[in-house]
């Protein structure tokens, strides 16, 4: 279930969450399971073989190419970077090169770049090759669109001056995201997705969980992210902010509401005020739920406690004396008085008979079954 930090932003996180009309998720490791693959590595070959910093020439081969990406990420953090960890030690037993501490630059939402003994090796997305002023020939561009359609994410292997291989990598959407997010439409929440990955590959994700077309956003840094939080408050909505990683930090910090999942990084936790501990979605409906739930209560014995009081207080003073001539003994109006918290008390503790939505569903999906 969500943890949060302490008491009064535990109530100050409920009372945004039921005003919370538009909630926004980032894909990598949000919507998906954040558990990526490389399961295609393609060379690319150029007529002639690059030479490295040191003379050193570099035949693009499937092998050389993962062995490359993953000397440029031993040490980041990113799910991409692991995914190609796991495939150079388990899919082609290749060692990454060796290299100095601060040898590599992760630049966040766009890949990484290092120093290595056969020259400047830069692993990334297509915005990232082009800040670096490398040229993506129609061979690389197309390779990477075919891994594109297929929901794949696409990562170019560049060593030098020259991309020398495309890496397709895949990533799951999680098994309940379909689900938590046909929940949180029926709860009244407009629905959007924002990534730092491509259009392509965001869009084959997001029509899968049907996520409208013009509700995606693809290529998002992470300052992109935050303003697109802005502009929706600006329209008047009360944001929820769904994020796991670095990138998603200022918008976590920008939303009426950030939701940090648990799995996530340690800073985008710090920037979020909830927290999903077990990284499911299915939690997120409940908090939204719950918070909706709660309020309905708080009304509910509002009122009670208004009417109550309406009634009882003329009657304790007396209203009916002159016809009847009888006044209320003080223990009876001290008893009705502990009767009204009393009834409050009891309506709030049915609370704990509260049934998160999926078990609500399951409930009504037996009896209809009957
Ligand atoms: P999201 O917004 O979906 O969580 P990120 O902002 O983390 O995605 O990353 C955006 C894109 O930047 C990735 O899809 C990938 O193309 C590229 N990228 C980011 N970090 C790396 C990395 N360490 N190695 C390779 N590519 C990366
Ligand atoms: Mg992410």
């Amino acid at each position: 279930m969500s943890m949060y930090s302490d008491t009064n932003s535990l109530s100050l996180s409920l009372s945004l969450s039921h005003r919370v009309d538009t909630i926004i998720f980032d894909k990598t490791c949000t919507l998906t399971e954040g558990k990526p693959c490389v399961t295609d590595v393609v060379p690319i070959d150029h007529k002639t073989a690059a030479s490295g910093a040191l003379g050193v020439t570099f035949s693009p081969t499937a092998s050389s190419i993962i062995m490359l990406a993953a000397t440029a990420e031993q040490r980041s953090e990113h799910p991409i970077a692991e995914a190609i960890m796991k495939a150079a030690k388990e899919g082609h037993n290749v060692h990454p090169m060796p290299l100095a501490e601060d040898a590599a630059v992760s630049f966040v939402g766009s890949g990484v770049s290092c120093d290595s003994p056969m020259g400047r090796i830069l692993v990334g997305n297509r915005t990232f090759m082009k800040s670096q002023n490398l040229i993506l020939t129609p061979i690389v561009d197309s390779s990477m669109w075919n891994l594109e359609i297929q929901g794949k994410t696409a990562i170019c292997v560049a060593l030098n001056e020259d991309i020398h291989g495309v890496l397709g990598v895949a990533d799951v959407p999680k098994e309940e995201a379909d689900d938590a997010i046909r929940a949180l439409r029926a709860l009244g929440m407009d629905i959007w997705m924002l990534t730092g990955d491509n259009h392509t590959t965001a869009e084959a994700l997001a029509n899968k969980l049907d996520i409208s077309q013009d509700h995606v956003l693809a290529g998002m840094f992470p300052q992109d992210k935050a303003r697109k939080v802005k502009e929706l408050q600006s329209q008047g909505h009360i944001v929820a902010m769904i994020g796991d990683g670095v990138n998603d930090s200022p918008a976590l910090a920008q939303a009426d509401l950030g939701v940090a999942i648990g799995a996530g990084t340690q800073i985008a936790m710090e920037a979020a005020s909830m927290v999903l501990i077990r990284s499911n979605l299915h939690d997120l409906v409940v908090a939204f739920d719950l918070a909706k739930v709660v309020f309905k209560r708080i009304k509910w014995n509002f009122m009670w406690a208004v009417i109550y009081n309406f009634i009882s207080v003329p009657l304790a003073a007396g209203v009916w004396f002159p016809w009847t001539h009888m006044t209320l003994p003080p223990h009876y109006a001290g008893l009705a008085m502990a009767l009204s918290s009393i009834s409050v008390v009891i309506s709030s503790m049915l609370l704990r008979l509260y049934k998160r939505p999926e078990e609500k569903k399951h409930k009504r999906r037996r009896t209809n079954g009957r």
